[in-house]
């Protein structure tokens, strides 16, 4: 997703005083109802003239936890709000296992509107959603992030493993760990794998424990 390295804002500052000729992103200082607006009238992409409405993310902006999936669905796209369909409900399940709820967690998709069909988001998509989603990351600083999907974990760890190699181990998004793990919509059609989501949710769950400690 094209976040190499996130320094905590007083030394990004330094880094911001030494290279003068890069425009800081224009989410730069947003609080949240700032960087909601934006996202509300976003034509960055062409996303913006099929959408219904933006999908900005739910939730505590002060979690702990923040999920991370791929984009909107028909549903989602029509509520303005992720994970309301069928994959939405295991995914209310799945964080119910590690005794969190919708309420708790944030989340969020690495695109804010709905691909046509639903087909794969475009690499200028995400290119052009990244500011929004690494701003949000930067206003909840979460103890742990969740990568449900192919499509989430590849933008995020900028690599193009298949998800069966990426899950069940520890990456790093500039300093907060993160977990990958399968999208419940795969899960939904590939139940023998929630075991091994399960035990990705684990892991995440002993990560998040220990940055509280
Ligand atoms: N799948 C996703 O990745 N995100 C949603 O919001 C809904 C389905």
């Amino acid at each position: 997703m094209g976040i190499d390295v996130w320094v905590p804002r007083d030394a990004a500052d330094d880094y911001a005083d030494t290279d003068t000729d890069v425009e800081p992103p224009a989410t730069d200082g947003l609080d949240w109802p700032e960087l909601r607006d934006c996202v509300a009238g976003c034509t960055r992409c062409e996303l913006a003239a099929s959408r219904t409405n933006t999908v900005f993310g739910v939730g505590n902006t002060d979690a702990d936890w923040m999920i991370i999936g791929e984009a909107p669905g028909a549903e989602e796209d029509r509520r303005g709000e992720p994970f309301v369909g069928r994959a939405g409900q295991l995914l209310d399940q799945m964080l119910l296992a590690i005794g969190q709820s919708r309420e708790q967690v944030f989340i969020a998709n690495i695109l804010k509107c709905r691909p046509p069909n639903n087909r794969d988001p475009k690499p200028d998509e995400s290119a052009a959603c990244r500011e929004y989603l690494e701003r949000q990351i930067e206003l909840i600083r979460p103890k742990i992030i969740l990568a449900v999907g192919r499509i989430a974990a590849q933008n995020l760890l900028s690599s193009d493993e298949p998800v069966g190699r990426m899950r069940g181990r520890q990456h790093n998004l500039g300093g907060i760990p993160l977990v990958v793990t399968y999208h419940p919509a795969y899960l939904l059609r590939s139940p023998s794998q929630k075991a091994k989501s399960w035990a990705d949710l684990c892991l995440a769950a002993r990560l998040a424990a220990e940055v509280a400690a």
